[in-house]
């Protein structure tokens, strides 16, 4: 029997000891509670296992010498609410609470506590057997949790970007932010009821398909077009990332609307390839066109287009003249006009200023590009009404077929160009089609240009003289210096054939010095020789990029200083269109010149579009009506109108009236009758050697000083002359025409 009760005690033991080891390696801490005794609801302390040193830092023992050691150690906020929460225990299952308790390092640990009412009903007694679990970790990592969906909502809401979350297999909007709201114009319960689809642009929905939007794993960007609920398409920069919500898989969305960007980015490709005034493909993208017209001819054989090189005649006139605004004005017309004679497939390009091109494909033949010529030619017959003004401008087209077996686009653009050329100096508003032997003209043209360039110093250049006379008293007043060019082989050029050279290669400049110098040097000479004094002057035509240069003052300057010329006998003449270039540049030239003591003189008058407000302001002594007004003169009542108001305000303003252009007795009559001072033309003489000229203003110089200069001729002599010189005085006007038969080499004067 002791051996039995030694037995059971050993065995008792052994069960107290692996409970021991089980409470100790147990996670939780094990306690049981009894009932006080004292007030229901009261108990103490009865087991606490010997872990809780490991998980709370107190010995067990602490907990028994204090009853009040719980209640002392719970979180003081936390305790109301166990109190409130404070479960009826029964024994029907576990209660379960969380609270924090006082470790002994001072930091207050989670609890999870877990208790269970157990009855003994042999001793009717019961007892509370419990268990805390530390779950501190798992609590931080829940706030850690509850925090970052916080921050993650806040940014979601506030983000002012649209943001949204949609399922990843039904593609269903499951939360939206206000901003997408605000931008897409649906409501959050609209948005809720929708998918991604329908606010994707239709041509984006079958690309979101094959996107890797779509798949779980994906987290990127990528640019997208979306539909607001207006229907006013959207550029978005989309970033997105996978995510769960509410346990299913979808994706978070974060979208930058770029839509300002795009167009911007449209805009600069479109500038890249577009004319900015007239919108029309520029020069860069007519070329990609015809490249792959070119292309096109090889592979298909029936297939032929062809290339329009067009250029305004009188563009830079109109431009310098009327200004850049209005230059716009016309170019945006002539955009437009020439739109409306092609076909819908065919191209206008702007190749810049006042250079266009035409592609014109699919032409069947010849007769189908002459008659698109014919049809721009027809339109450009109609003014062009700019504002409250009429503006008459003609074209020149250059035209290449594609059938002449070019290799490269620049070849045919080259030929059109060339043909454009051809077309303008066979007169304005004409086209021509590019043929070999127009390649000869433009070589023509360039050997030309290198000539020119030789004959400067080879001493090619002429000086011939056109006087300009009095109508009141047939006295020679002015005389207008004309350059020409003695051609080795060509013969006697007149300015029309290489000015316009001289002035596109900026050989003016050398030219127009060669010119003025020469003159100056011949009227003094003529001075000299023919005794005329400074009632004579000498008119010298300036382009207009001589009258630009910024030292042209000093120039003339030093010639009338080295030739000796008194500066009030040489006379400028600049044209109407000069004048117009700069108003306020030209004032200040013309001013200088004016201190210099020169005469100035506005040529060409009623050829360009000046601005009589300025020209009424510029110093200038002389206005030269231009030769196609005189020719109308009589003809046209309106013309008669006009050259006499314009010589009423020139003298109005002091200024004198030449009339260029007279070639017959009527028009000098009808010139007369206008009031204009002065007379130049065919009619009195035409331009002629400055020794014949010298002769004249001898002729001249002896009725001015009869008495003196005929004393020593013989008495046949100087009956001849005064009996011619009576003759033209009787009919009032020396008409020097005649005198060119009078003065034939062998009674040449000798004016030495
Ligand atoms: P412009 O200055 O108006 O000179 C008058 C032009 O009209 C001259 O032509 C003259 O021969 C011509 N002419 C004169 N009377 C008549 C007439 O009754 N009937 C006709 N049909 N024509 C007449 P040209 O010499 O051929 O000169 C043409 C233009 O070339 C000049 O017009 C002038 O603008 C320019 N030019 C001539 N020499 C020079 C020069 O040295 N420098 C510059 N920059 N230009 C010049
Ligand atoms: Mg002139
Ligand atoms: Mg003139």
């Amino acid at each position: 029997m002791r051996r039995e009760c030694g037995q059971a005690e050993q065995a008792l033991h052994e069960i107290q000891k692996r409970q021991q080891y089980l409470l100790s390696a147990s996670p939780a801490i094990i306690f049981s509670l009894k009932p006080s005794g004292g007030p229901p609801g009261d108990y103490e302390l009865t087991f606490i296992s010997e872990n809780v040193s490991t998980y709370l830092g107190y010995e067990a023992q602490e907990f028994f010498e204090n009853s009040q050691f719980w209640r002392e150690h719970v979180h003081p906020e936390d305790f109301q609410r166990i109190v409130a929460e404070f479960p009826c225990l029964s024994e029907q299952g576990y209660h379960t609470l969380e609270y924090r308790l006082l470790h002994k390092d001072g930091n207050y640990r989670w609890i999870y506590e877990k208790l269970r009412l157990v009855q003994d009903k042999a001793s009717s007694s019961s007892e509370i057997i419990g268990s805390w679990l530390d779950i501190t970790e798992r609590k931080q990592i829940e706030s850690a949790l509850q925090e970052s969906e916080q921050r993650y909502r806040l940014m979601f809401e506030s983000s002012p970007h649209p943001m949204w979350v949609y399922d990843l297999r039904t593609l269903c909007f499951l939360a939206v932010n206000k901003t997408a709201v605000h931008c897409y114009g649906y409501s959050q319960e609209e948005f809720l009821a929708m998918s991604v689809r329908d606010i994707l642009l239709y041509e984006n929905i079958s690309l979101l398909e094959e996107s890797s939007f779509i798949t779980e794993s994906f987290s990127g960007s990528g640019r997208w077009r979306h539909q607001k609920k207006d229907g006013t398409p959207i550029d978005v920069e989309i970033t997105s990332g996978p995510l769960t919500f509410s346990g299913r898989p979808a994706r978070v969305v974060l979208i930058n609307d770029i839509t300002e960007h795009k167009r911007i980015e449209r805009q600069l490709l479109h500038n890249a390839f577009h004319d900015a005034l007239t919108a029309l493909p520029n020069r860069v993208l007519f070329m990609n066109y015809l490249r792959k017209a070119l292309e096109r001819t090889k592979q298909c054989e029936d297939y032929q287009f062809a290339v329009f090189f067009l250029d305004l005649d009188r563009f830079k006139v109109i431009n310098d003249s009327l200004g850049h605004l209005v230059g716009d004005e016309l170019l945006l017309a002539v955009a437009y006009r020439l739109q409306q004679c092609l076909r819908p497939g065919d191209m206008v390009a702007r190749l810049g200023g006042d250079e266009f091109t035409i592609l014109l494909e699919y032409v069947k033949d010849l007769s189908c590009v002459n008659n698109v010529a014919e049809r721009i030619h027809k339109q450009f017959s109609l003014p062009f009404l700019l504002g409250q003004r009429e503006v008459h401008t003609s074209v020149s087209i250059g035209m290449v077929i594609s059938v002449s077996g070019y290799e490269h686009p620049d070849d045919i653009l080259r030929d059109a160009d060339i043909a454009m050329y051809r077309a303008k100096s066979l007169g304005k508003g004409r086209s021509v089609i590019f043929s070999s032997q127009i390649d000869g003209y433009a070589v023509e043209q360039l050997s030309l240009e290198i000539e020119l360039r030789q004959a400067l110093q080879r001493g090619e250049l002429r000086l011939h003289y056109q006087p300009i006379m009095d109508i009141a008293t047939g006295r020679i007043a002015q005389i207008e210096a004309l350059v020409r060019w003695e051609h080795p082989e060509r013969g006697l050029l007149p300015p029309s054939e290489f000015i316009s050279l001289a002035e596109d290669s900026e050989l003016i400049l050398p030219i127009g010095n060669w010119v003025l110098k020469e003159a100056c040097h011949q009227m003094q000479e003529w001075q000299k020789l023919c005794h005329v004094g400074p009632a004579l002057v000498v008119c010298v035509n300036l382009s207009m990029r001589q009258f630009q240069l910024p030292d042209l003052v000093e120039q003339v300057a030093h010639l009338l200083h080295e030739t000796g010329l008194t500066p009030a006998c040489l006379v400028l003449e600049i044209t109407e269109t000069t004048t117009m270039k700069d108003a306020d540049a030209t004032m200040r030239t013309l001013h200088q010149l004016k201190e210099l003591g020169v005469k100035l003189a506005i040529d060409d008058f009623g050829t360009g579009y000046s601005s009589l407000n300025h020209l009424w302001r510029f110093p200038v002594d002389t206005l030269k009506i231009d030769r196609s007004f005189v020719n109308n003169l009589g003809r046209e009542p309106g013309v008669e109108k006009i050259v006499h108001a314009v010589t009423a305000i020139a003298h109005a303003l002091g200024m004198s009236v030449v009339a260029e252009g007279i070639e017959t007795a009527e028009q000098l009559t009808n010139v007369r009758i206008a009031g204009a001072d002065y007379g130049q033309g065919y009619y009195f003489l035409k331009p002629c050697h400055s020794n014949e000229m010298t002769k004249l203003i001898r002729l001249g110089a002896l009725l001015q000083h009869e008495a003196t200069e005929l004393a020593g001729r013989s008495v046949d002599e100087v009956r001849q002359i005064r009996e011619e010189i009576q003759y033209h005085v009787e009919h009032l006007l020396l008409k020097l025409s005649e005198f060119q038969r009078y003065i034939a080499p062998s009674t040449d004067f000798d004016c030495t």
